[in-house]
C-alpha cells in the first residue's frame, strides 16, 4: 500500500463454476486482473482492487475475518457457513437450487417421508435448519463430494444437493422432491468496512449495475420513412426511446431504440413491415442511467 492508498481485496473462486463469470464481470466493469494465474493475489487496474483466489468454501470465512474485504461466492456457501457477512448484491450468474432428491419409485408423498431416513449432503447446516422448521427428525450424513451416488451404494436413503438442470439426478436414478433454497452468485462484504473501502465498493457496485442493466439488450438503428415514426413508437415502448434523427434525404429519418434480445427478431419483422431499412443491431456494453 503506497501512501496509505486504500486497496480493496476481493476474494474470487480460484477455479470452478464461478471463476470465469466472476472474472468476466470484473473485466466488463473495467477492472483488469493481472494475468498471473498461479499467484494467490493479483493486482488489478481500473480501480484500487486486488483479487485473492480461494476455494469457494473458504470465501465466506475469509471475508468475515477480513482476509478479504469482499468476495464473490454462491449464496449456498454463505448460508451454509453462517459467517457474519453482508450480502451486498446479487450477481445473476451461478444460478442453482438446493433440493432434496429420493430414488425413483421410493413412494415419496410428503416431507414426512424423510422422518428417520439417512440423507447424504455437503450442506448439513442448511438441511438441518430445513428439517427443524418442518419438525422432522432425520439422520444427516455429511459427505464432501459425489453426493448423488450415495443412495445407489447404500450410504443413504436420499440426498440433499445442488441442482441446476437436474441431469445429474436423472442419471443417478433420483427424483427431485423438495426445493429448499435458490442460490446464485452474490457479492458479500465484511460488515463495517472503513469509509475509504466503502467508497471503492460503491464504485464497483455502480459499475456492476451498469453491466447488468445492459444484459440481454441490443441497440438497434434503422432508416425509416418519416411518416411511419408513430407506428414505430407504438412498436417500441420503453425507456425514453426511440430516438429519432433527421436524415439528409427528405422524408426519411434514423431511428434508434433499445430492444430486448428475446424480442429482437419479432420486433425486426414488425419494423420491416412498416418500412424500416438498413437495420443495424449493436451490442450494448453498459447502461448508465
Ligand atoms: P472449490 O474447489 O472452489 O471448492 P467446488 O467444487 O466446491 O469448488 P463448484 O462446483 O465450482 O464448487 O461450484 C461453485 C458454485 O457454483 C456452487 O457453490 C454453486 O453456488 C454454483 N453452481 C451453479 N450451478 C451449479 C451446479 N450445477 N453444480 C454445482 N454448483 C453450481
Ligand atoms: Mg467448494
Amino acid at each position: 500500500m503506497e501512501n496509505g492508498e486504500k486497496i480493496l481485496r476481493l476474494a474470487v473462486q480460484a477455479k470452478g463454476r464461478l471463476n470465469e463469470e466472476s472474472l468476466a464481470l470484473l473485466r466488463e466493469a473495467g477492472i483488469t486482473v493481472e494475468e498471473s494465474k498461479r499467484k494467490l493475489v493479483a493486482r488489478c487496474g481500473g480501480l484500487p482492487v486486488e483479487v485473492l483466489y480461494l476455494r469457494d468454501d473458504d470465501i465466506p470465512q475469509a471475508v468475515a475475518m477480513g482476509v478479504a474485504d469482499i468476495g464473490i461466492v454462491g449464496l449456498n456457501e454463505v448460508e451454509e457457513k453462517g459467517y457474519k457477512v453482508e450480502v451486498l448484491h446479487k450477481l445473476g450468474f451461478g444460478a442453482c437450487r438446493l433440493s432434496l432428491a429420493v430414488p425413483k419409485g421410493a413412494g415419496y408423498d410428503s416431507a414426512e417421508w424423510f422422518r428417520g431416513k439417512r440423507i447424504a449432503t455437503s450442506y448439513p447446516e442448511i438441511l438441518g435448519r430445513y428439517f427443524e422448521r418442518k419438525g422432522i427428525e432425520a439422520e444427516i450424513h455429511e459427505i464432501a463430494g459425489s453426493v448423488e451416488i450415495a443412495p445407489s451404494v447404500g450410504m443413504a436413503d436420499a440426498i440433499f444437493d445442488i441442482v441446476s438442470s437436474g441431469g445429474t439426478l436423472v442419471r443417478n436414478g433420483l427424483t427431485e422432491v423438495e426445493e429448499v433454497m435458490k442460490s446464485e452468485a452474490v457479492l458479500i462484504g465484511k460488515p463495517g468496512l472503513d469509509n475509504g473501502k466503502q467508497a471503492i465498493v460503491r464504485q464497483l457496485l455502480f459499475r456492476f449495475e451498469a453491466v447488468e442493466r445492459s444484459r440481454g439488450l441490443k441497440y438497434v438503428l434503422m432508416n425509416l420513412p418519416q411518416d411511419r415514426v408513430n407506428d414505430a413508437v407504438d412498436l417500441l415502448p420503453g425507456l425514453k426511446s426511440p430516438t429519432v434523427l433527421p436524415l439528409a434525404e427528405p422524408g426519411w429519418c434514423s431511428l434508434h431504440a433499445v430492444i430486448r434480445e428475446a424480442d429482437l427478431w419479432a420486433r425486426i419483422e414488425e419494423l420491416k413491415s412498416i418500412g424500416a431499412e438498413d437495420i443495424l443491431v449493436l451490442t450494448m456494453e453498459k447502461m448508465i442511467p
